[in-house]
């Protein structure tokens, strides 16, 4: 936030003050028994949920507070008081289950966000893109049987946390509904845009969402110590100019981010920078971070996309 408003566009956005989410949201996606266990947690102290999610004596209202901004955030879009909203919040949710909390994340912000929506506009097609370089997990499992949501994830495979294989399409009357895009370490903006525009545009188009969620981790930067991807900041640019362009084709603009992963705090803010410029309808966007300043060698991800368009009948 420092460094949108001192390098701009804050200026140019309208803040939302967050609120906290009620038990009654939460539990539109968690167990009553999960949420009293990351609050008992907090409140003797902290502790582990696992090796790397830490809760602290804070960590539920602020977890309540994420979930929360991330549901007005969708109320604001909704309400047409607003085109498109980014919740700048952590924790991040698209690890976090029904039942439990992993992988730093304690409430599902996008999946009880989205479940809000089910509820209160009873929308009935409704698409979640992550494009986080873990795949969402928590997210795929609550909606794995829905099919009123599409889930389309791009995540680096083998990786944590080993899910989002191809054949992971959804069950029931939602086969075909989970659209999973694992990649190989070493893509970056060349193999997204390919993966964006031959499967995930197309899924996307013939689904027809009134609104399109978006966990937004980006953690596939190739500055990021936590995965091995090569996207630059120009490259979460031209994703997010992918994505605004689909929500003004198909849900007149209705576009909802959600901040998930993004470890290097200078790639990071760079490319949330960026992430707001496209969306206010700027083109030329600066990336001060460049390229990976290595050769590496690309992976070829042809026969890839076309398994996952055989599976998914993209032609
Ligand atoms: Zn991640």
């Amino acid at each position: 936030m420092r460094y949108l408003e001192r390098t701009g566009p804050w200026q140019q956005l309208i803040s939302l003050k967050p609120r906290v989410a009620t038990i009654e949201e939460i539990s539109l996606v968690h167990t009553k028994q999960y949420i009293s266990e990351v609050k008992a947690l907090a409140s003797k102290g902290g502790g582990q949920l696992d090796l790397d999610t830490i809760v602290s004596s804070d960590s539920y209202d602020v977890a309540l507070y994420a979930a929360g901004g991330t549901i007005q955030a969708v109320d604001a879009v909704m309400d047409g008081s607003l085109d498109s909203v980014f919740a700048l919040v952590r924790p991040p949710g698209h690890h976090a289950s029904t039942g439990g909390g992993m992988g730093f994340c304690l409430f599902n912000n996008v999946a009880i966000a989205v479940t809000h929506i089910l509820h209160k506009y009873k929308l009935e097609r409704i698409v979640i893109v992550d494009f986080d370089v873990h795949h969402g997990n928590g997210t795929q499992d609550v909606f794995y049987t829905n099919p009123g949501v599409l889930y389309v994830s791009t995540h680096q495979s083998p990786h944590y946390p080993g899910t989002g294989r191809v054949d992971q399409i959804g069950e029931g009357e939602a086969r075909g509904t989970t659209v999973n895009i694992p990649l190989p370490s070493g893509c970056g903006d060349e193999e997204y845009n390919q993966v964006f525009e031959q499967i995930i545009v197309p899924a996307i188009r013939s689904f027809d969402p009134k609104i399109i969620v978006v966990s937004a981790g980006y953690d596939g930067h190739w500055s990021d110590g936590l995965a091995g991807m090569q996207l630059s900041i120009t490259g979460f640019a031209q994703i997010t100019g992918i994505i605004k362009q689909l929500a003004d084709e198909l849900c007149d603009g209705r576009l909802v981010f959600s901040l998930e992963g993004g470890y290097n705090l200078t790639a990071l803010s760079a490319s949330v920078r960026a992430t707001f410029e496209v969306l206010l309808g700027k083109e030329d966007i600066e990336d001060k971070l460049g390229q990976l300043p290595l050769e590496v060698k690309v992976p070829n991800i042809t026969g890839l996309m076309q398994l996952i368009k055989g599976i998914h009948g993209i032609h």
